[in-house]
């Protein structure tokens, strides 16, 4: 197979230049080792302070709808933290306009939603609330196993029994403005929150559980979905394990699942995300980009690589694969010409395209757009 490109790594960074190029008309595969950070996504794209149209764009053709609005999110902890650009279902509080009366919801036996911490974080904000559990006939099941009871097992019960929850919710409701559900709504049907949403006489805010999260998850498999769909071939649980290279170019990799048969290609990306997904690595010492050994800009001194603080930002989050202006991966101070790179293994050494969720989707558009053109 003769490929165009191919990206290392399927997560936010790797799916959006794949779209995107295979909307380009190239031919393209994603090789991906597991889970991605979406896995852990809060349902907000950090660093996104101007909506990106192509963004909006590319997610609404895979069946996501991103709404762009300023003020801050109800976080699992019961804080808030500002926000802009967020998947539809993440409800946004519009400066001034915090809850005043909160209905907390939870289901009896679920431990991966903190309801007494938001509670708690919603009174701090000046609001009263009360918490109450429900239980749900269809759920029981999964009480038998204290393993079973995650967020996206509920998730795939749900999405059948919604209308349920509605009427227990409606029972429950007395003078509260805003009700606050656990984010276990629309794995696989994303009309589900809208639709509690039209059937509840109050705000309803769905509020992120322990991971996975449900969002994260069905944002990954529906950007997945419409990559397959482009054509776009997804080689999932494989891993790269070295690469070759003749010069400045990089000439193929060799992936576990396909050892003696090396994947080659023109272009390739690599996406393969920050130290959570293994994209850098790190010991006492040193950080480095473990598959091709890119420059990384980082701090000589280990003691700057962390603030005391643990909640301030912390320095070794900076850290990332150097690049030129047109984000070729730089090795030995030289750009390789035909590797590029997206998301977060660029840490935030390119302060033009943000950070976290932000820095993935420009970043991988940046790419891919570069490379389209070629
Ligand atoms: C826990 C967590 C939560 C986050 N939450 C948010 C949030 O709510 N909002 C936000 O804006 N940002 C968030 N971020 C920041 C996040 O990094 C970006 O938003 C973005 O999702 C990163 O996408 P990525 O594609 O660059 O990397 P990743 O999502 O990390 O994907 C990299 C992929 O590459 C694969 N890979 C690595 N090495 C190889 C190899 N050798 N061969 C094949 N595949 C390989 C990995 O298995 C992984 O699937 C979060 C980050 C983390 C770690």
């Amino acid at each position: 197979m003769k490929l165009d490109t191919v990206i290392i790594g399927g997560g936010l960074a790797g799916l959006t230049a794949g779209i995107s190029l295979q909307k380009a008309g190239k031919k393209t595969a994603i090789i991906s080792a597991g889970q991605n950070a979406l896995h852990f996504f809060s349902g907000s794209f950090e660093s996104m302070q101007e909506a990106p149209e192509r963004a909006i764009d590319l997610f609404e053709e895979a069946g996501i709808r991103l709404h762009y609005r300023e003020g801050a999110r109800l976080m699992p902890m019961g804080t808030f933290r500002p926000a802009v650009l967020s998947l539809e279902d993440v409800s946004i509080f519009p400066e001034g306009q915090l809850p005043r009366r909160a209905l907390v919801i939870n289901f009896t036996g679920y431990h991966d939603f903190f309801s007494s911490f938001i509670a708690e974080g919603l009174e701090k904000a000046g609001a009263s609330c009360r918490i109450r559990f429900i239980r749900i006939d269809e759920m029981e099941h999964l009480r038998l196993s204290p393993s079973e009871m995650r967020s996206v097992h509920i998730a795939r019960v749900m999405d059948k029994v919604w209308e349920k929850v509605v009427q227990e919710v409606r029972i429950l409701l007395k003078d509260e403005d805003t009700v606050i559900l656990p984010q276990v709504f629309g794995l696989k049907d994303a009309s589900v929150p809208g639709k509690i949403r039209a059937n509840i006489p109050a705000k309803v805010v769905f509020v992120g559980t322990l991971p996975p999260s449900v969002p994260g998850v069905r944002t990954q498999q529906l950007l997945r979905r419409r990559y397959e769909l482009l054509g776009g071939t997804y080689l999932m649980g494989d891993e790269v394990l070295s690469a070759t290279l003749d010069g400045d170019r990089v000439t193929g990799l060799t992936t576990r699942n396909l050892q003696g048969h090396p994947i080659t290609a023109d272009h390739f990306i690599l996406a393969t995300g920050g130290y959570f997904s293994k994209g850098l690595e790190s010991n006492p010492e040193h950080v480095w980009e473990p598959l091709f050994g890119l420059d990384v800009e980082a701090l000589e001194d280990r003691n700057d690589w962390y603030e005391r603080d643990f909640a301030k930002d912390q320095p070794y989050l900076r850290f990332g694969v150097k690049t030129d202006p047109e984000l070729r991966a730089l090795k030995d101070g030289k750009p390789l010409r035909n590797l590029y790179v997206a998301g977060s293994i660029l840490g935030a050494t390119r302060e033009d395209m943000g950070i976290g969720g932000g820095l993935a989707l420009r970043s991988a558009l940046a790419v891919a757009e570069t490379i389209a053109k070629d």
